[in-house]
Order: C-alpha cells, then sequence, then structure tokens
C-alpha cells in the first residue's frame, strides 16, 4: 500500500540563509505512530509546518494520501489535522461549539452525529456543554485535538503535546495517543523525551541540525542502540 505521507528532501532556509532542514526525506504508512526526537533548535517544528504546507519550503515535496502539499493544497489540508506548539482556544465558547467552527472551517454542515462522535472518541462528550475556561488542563489539550480533529483528517500532527505539563497529564496525552491509534488515526508527534516516544511510538525519529539522523522500528532501536546512545544524541 502507498504510504499516507511521503516526505523528498525537504530543505528549508529561514531569510538571512539559516538552514533549519536539510534534506529530510521520510514515508509514513498509514495508521502508525511516529515520534520525532530532538533537542531545541533541531527543526521539529520547522518539519511539521512545512509538512502542513504552513511554511514554504525552500525545495522538496511532500504529498499526504496522494496530494501534494504545495499544487493541491485544499486536497493535502483537508487529510490533515493539526495541534501547533502554541495555540489558544477560546476560553468563553463551548466545548462542542469549537469543535463545530473548526468543522465548519472545512465546509462541513452541522454534522451533529460526526461531532458527537468525535467529543466521545476524546472523551469530552460530557463536558460538551461547558465553556472552554472551565475544563482542566488535561481535559482543554483533548479539546486542542478535537479541534484537529474536527474535519476527520486522516494523519494527526501534535507538536510538542506533552511540553510543560506534568506526569500525570503526559500520561494522559498519552493515552488519547493510543486510543486515536487504535481508532485509525496516523499519530506524528514532536517530544523531547525519549520515554515518551518509547511509550506511544512505532517508530522513532532522530533529527538534530535540520536532519534526520535516523528512523527506525522503536523496539529494533531501543534494542540496538540502547538508551545512553540516544540521549547523547539529544543532549
Ligand atoms: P523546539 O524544540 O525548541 O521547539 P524545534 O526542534 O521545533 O525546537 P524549530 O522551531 O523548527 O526547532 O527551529 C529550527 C531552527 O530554525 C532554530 O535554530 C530556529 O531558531 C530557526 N527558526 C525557526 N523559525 C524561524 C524563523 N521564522 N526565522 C528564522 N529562523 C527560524
Amino acid at each position: 500500500m502507498a504510504p499516507i505521507l511521503s516526505i523528498r528532501d525537504l530543505r528549508k532556509s529561514y531569510e538571512g540563509g539559516f538552514e533549519a532542514l536539510k534534506g529530510v526525506s521520510l514515508d509514513i504508512e498509514e495508521g502508525e505512530i511516529l515520534a520525532l526526537l530532538g533537542p531545541n533548535g533541531a527543526g521539529k517544528t520547522t518539519l511539521i509546518s512545512t509538512i502542513c504546507g504552513i511554511t514554504t519550503p525552500t525545495s522538496g515535496s511532500v504529498t499526504v494520501g496522494g496530494h501534494d502539499i504545495r499544487s493541491e493544497f485544499r486536497a493535502a489540508r483537508q487529510m490533515i489535522g493539526l495541534v501547533p506548539q502554541e495555540v489558544a482556544l477560546e476560553p468563553f465558547e463551548k466545548v462542542v461549539n469549537t469543535v463545530r467552527f473548526s468543522r465548519g472551517l472545512f465546509g462541513y454542515g452541522r454534522d451533529d452525529a460526526r461531532i458527537e462522535e468525535i467529543l466521545r472518541k476524546l472523551s469530552l462528550w460530557d463536558k460538551r456543554d461547558n465553556a472552554v475556561k472551565e475544563l482542566s488542563g488535561g481535559m482543554k489539550r483533548r479539546v486542542l485535538i478535537a479541534k484537529a480533529l474536527a474535519h476527520e483528517p486522516r494523519v494527526l500532527f501534535l507538536d510538542e503535546p506533552t511540553a510543560g505539563v506534568d506526569v500525570e497529564l503526559r500520561k494522559d496525552m498519552w493515552e488519547v495517543v493510543a486510543e486515536l491509534k487504535a481508532a485509525g488515526v496516523t499519530i506524528i508527534l514532536t517530544t523531547h523525551y525519549i520515554e515518551e516516544a518509547e511509550a506511544i511510538a512505532d517508530r522513532i525519529g532522530v533529527i538534530s541540525g535540520g536532519e534526520l539522523l535516523l528512523v527506525e522500528e522503536k523496539t529494533a532501536l531501543m534494542r540496538r542502540m540502547g538508551q545512553k546512545f540516544i540521549e547523547v544524541q539529544l543532549t
């Protein structure tokens, strides 16, 4: 089967000539979870925003479900859900309306049954009539994911979903990822934490200095190299 996501020799130089991506190539199979591990400034966010068509690459290509992210942006973007690293929710909006609005942006009608399905998937159904500001930190993160899933994308990007959260919340997010995987969603997430990648990913990619140093099936990687090697890469 063709990969759901294909990235070929993706390069990005920012103004001033700084090369944040130095030729990244990667295929993602439908249903898999890939964790991209890397230190601050490695290029993780640049990679995600370039894949999603928010940042224009200097060269290279990305196809999502066979659609080129640049020449067929609308079709490709329809297949992508994105939870950026820094994103604000409207505090006074009801949870259900937050998701409904996001779905509407992609041209869908009311579709209450689908909204219910999405909210149930994230265990938010009971909170649907609460204003976002009334929710706990963990529930707010779930709302961000529900918003990103509102248009039923096939690939979900989570940029450092557990940055700055405590251990409890981190584990809650791991559970959410596991549940989404069980529901067949393909997930690419970035993280600084090896234990996070180990807990939730099928494959782990290590990115540093704008290069994808390796991408391997998790268990093979952990067995072959041991944790120490990866800790060295990340410091
Ligand atoms: P972090 O883990 O800290 O979020 P990251 O791995 O996501 O880091 P990026 O945010 O992609 O890294 O940044 C990669 C490099 O590109 C960094 O050196 C950063 O300073 C630089 N960079 C990012 N955005 C821009 C920009 N708009 N203009 C110039 N340089 C940028």
